[in-house]
């Protein structure tokens, strides 16, 4: 159907209303002069868009300390508190919460359960999740700008359809429209690993970055992949599914229903089995129940748990190298729960890593293990809607 050419116009403000608000995000306290240079806007363009972001509080103008004799230029910088927008983790048996302002910065966060597994019992408590976080601190009506949601599984980011979840077992559930028919506001889901990525570069380490890779460990593994500073969903929104890659046809049945997959050597239950095995075989002297308390055991000498981790490091470090060798990627983020498996799970990953990337890949890339926070996903699922805001003017034309 072509575009009417008020539609048209509509959309090219929009397009260039995000423009500025980026551009004030980014690099300001800015002057409209310097917008204009950098976006390649008309003053006059600019002055208006102005007008009406500082009208809606979304930026404000601050007179600056520069007073080198004349008149003390006028700067736009963008209000944080302006808008707020949540970030729901939707787990298995509960839902985490944040509340987060325009720069990403988590304002609150709450946890609340999910009872039942049912679609309408999921929507019901992701719904009702954010009207209670939302009335709990006070969020005036306006300005929550939209609600992003973020879990395991195959997501149609485009159309907020959740095509398969293996935590939940929906099916073909379009989350993002049921959701906003009874919050109206507007509703982002994709893949939590995607939405964690996005917001690493657009808040994160992956700030200046074109290329790099998160690697989440922990409950699976997972990937987000940034190609030339997109990120990178596949032709149907199922990229990055490296948990499930094949390490050996014969190995351990995985949750995806194959054998041998990534996630069956590398991820915390895989571990913990191994654990097991060992205490019930009586090489290690008790059964940890966290990753994070096997790591321990090896700090404090336990050659079964060293072993353990040891083992598990190398299988992925050797998968990390074969992604070193795919896509030269300049950052490796290592990320998830996982991040506390220590010392030995990490030294054997980055020594396979050299051992197995192209001679000069490995140095190209940087590897970092990250700091994990609890209420990462959930600031992860609300960064998508910031990208929302910030990159594209759907926001615009859904909030009219
Ligand atoms: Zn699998």
């Amino acid at each position: 159907m072509p575009i009417s050419p008020t539609g048209n116009r509509d959309l090219i403000r929009a397009i260039n209303s995000t423009l500025v608000l980026n551009t004030v995000r980014t690099l300001g306290p800015i002057s409209r002069t310097e917008i204009a240079q950098r976006t390649g806007l008309s003053a006059a363009t600019i002055t208006g868009i102005s007008a009406e972001l500082i009208e809606k509080d979304l930026i404000f103008e601050k007179a600056t300390g520069d007073s080198s004799g004349g008149r003390r230029p006028i700067l736009l910088d963008l209000n944080p508190r302006g808008g707020f927008v949540i970030g729901l983790k939707l787990t298995e048996d509960h839902i985490t919460a944040a509340l987060t302002d325009l720069r990403a910065v988590v304002v609150a966060k709450q946890t609340f359960p999910l009872t039942g597994k049912s679609v309408e019992e999921g929507v019901a408590a992701l719904c009702g999740a954010v009207t209670s976080l939302a009335a709990a601190h006070q969020v005036p009506a306006g300005r929550l700008l939209g609600v992003g949601v973020g879990l395991a599984g195959v997501v149609n980011a485009e159309t907020g359809v959740l095509r398969h979840s293996p935590i939940i077992g929906w099916n073909n559930v379009p989350l993002a429209s049921r959701m906003q028919a009874s919050l109206s506001v507007p509703v982002y889901v994709d893949n939590d690993v995607n939405t964690f990525t996005l917001t690493e570069k657009w808040f994160g380490v992956g700030q200046k970055v074109e290329n790099f890779l998160v690697v989440t460990i922990g409950r699976g593994v997972g990937m987000g992949i940034v190609v030339n500073g997109q990120l990178y969903r596949g032709g149907r929104g199922g990229a990055g599914e490296l948990g499930h890659t094949v390490v050996s046809p014969d190995g351990p049945l995985c949750g995806c229903g194959k054998h041998g997959c990534l996630e069956t050597f590398v991820a915390d239950p895989a571990m913990l089995r191994d654990a097991r095995l060992a205490f019930e075989q009586g090489r290690l002297e008790r059964l940890p129940a966290t990753t994070r308390e096997l790591a321990e055991m090896a700090e404090q000498g336990s050659p079964a748990a060293q072993s353990i981790l040891a083992a598990a490091g190398e299988i992925l470090g050797r998968s990390l190298a074969n992604l070193i060798n795919i896509f030269n990627p300049t950052l490796v983020v290592i990320s998830g729960e996982g991040v506390g498996a220590g010392d030995f799970f990490f030294n054997a990953m980055r020594q396979q890593v050299q051992l197995h990337s192209m001679d000069g890949l490995a140095s190209d890339a940087e590897i970092k293990i990250d700091v994990w926070e609890d209420d990462a996903w959930a600031r992860g699922a609300a960064g998508l809607v910031l990208h929302g805001i910030f990159e594209s003017p759907i926001y615009r034309e859904q909030a009219g």
